[in-house]
């Protein structure tokens, strides 16, 4: 069972000028063969069907573990591709990509890339062979941060950079954590046998306050009691620094996601979004609900039902 914690792993600016084209560019880190949605399927499946556990235990939790990041991963993309899409106009709607975003969508993220191509699960490679599914994972963590810089130079836009500064640091810790395992299982030196791409994440801006925080270093442990043995595997020095790496045993502090606006040109969540938030209220209070709304987001006023009316009148 996936822990379910209201933050989002990183810091996201408020909605600015808004980006389309970037918000169809960003699709492919959530629904694109080497996205989120694939790192997500590939470990839940492979944990999932991981037979002989406890003869295997300490890789089996490395791959369960991660795959709870990678949910985590799933919803800043998302939470990116809508704060891209906030307040953009219907005269804008053009290309085929924002398209999707504006006919299906609602203006929200979509589970495909940045075609408009669903994702499928074709990308899930979890053959019961350990090394072998371990090093897929390799591969497609590196195949994965190649993905976030190319998004990087191509998207100026800031939520875009927050999104790929913090992504290629957390991929970075993924790739070391599997050729790590591979290191342990087999003797290869998988950072020394591919020219996995070096990227150089201390020269961008985005990615810096991350290093400086060890992000680079450590892998979140916030299951309450389960999959403790991953010290057994992620450990020693990291490949590039020389640092070492570490288990932490709590979930990131995170930050509370920003409330976006209604966006009632496309009906989300309604055409007349203070409709809903009236019956909500009343729902709230006949609950014995506090006045203030009790969920937490960064842009907290004074609850939902005046944000929506100041919106809309
Ligand atoms: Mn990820
Ligand atoms: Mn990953």
């Amino acid at each position: 069972m996936i822990l379910r914690i209201d933050r989002l792993g990183v810091e996201l600016p408020p909605p600015s000028t808004p980006d389309p084209a970037g918000a169809a560019a960003v699709q492919e880190l959530m629904g694109g063969k080497f996205g989120e949605m694939s790192t997500l399927m590939n470990y839940t499946f492979q944990s999932m069907n991981f037979r002989f556990r406890q003869g295997a235990r300490p890789f089996y939790d490395l791959i369960a573990n991660i795959a709870a990041e990678e949910y985590g991963h799933v919803e800043l993309v998302g939470a990116t591709i809508n704060t891209m899409l906030t307040d953009v106009d219907l005269d804008d709607a053009h290309d085929d990509a924002y398209k999707q975003h504006y006919l299906f969508g609602g203006k929200g993220a979509l589970p495909a890339d940045s075609h408009g191509k669903p994702w499928n699960g074709s990308y899930v490679h979890s053959s019961g062979d350990l090394v072998e599914d371990l090093t897929h994972n390799y591969f497609l963590e590196t195949g994965a941060r190649s993905g976030k810089l190319r998004v990087y130079e191509m998207c100026d836009h800031p939520a875009a950079r927050a999104l790929t500064g913090y992504l290629l640091v957390r991929g970075g810790v993924h790739q070391v954590a599997y050729a790590r395992a591979l290191e342990r299982l087999t003797g290869a030196d998988m950072t020394k046998l591919f020219p996995s791409p070096r990227i150089p994440t201390d020269k961008i801006p985005e990615s810096q306050p991350h290093i400086a925080q060890g992000l680079h270093l450590k892998l979140y442990r916030f299951s309450p009691q389960d999959y403790r043995e991953i010290v057994a595997v992620f450990n020693g020095p990291h490949p590039e620094t020389g640092e070492d790496l570490m288990v932490v045993d709590e979930a990131p502090e995170g930050f509370p996601p920003y409330d976006l606006p209604a966006q009632p040109d496309v009906f989300a969540p309604d055409y007349a979004p203070e409709e809903i938030s009236e019956i909500a209220q009343k729902l709230r209070k006949a609950a014995g609900l506090p006045d203030h709304v009790t969920g937490i987001v960064a842009n907290d006023g004074n609850g939902l039902v005046g944000k929506v009316k100041d919106k809309l009148t």
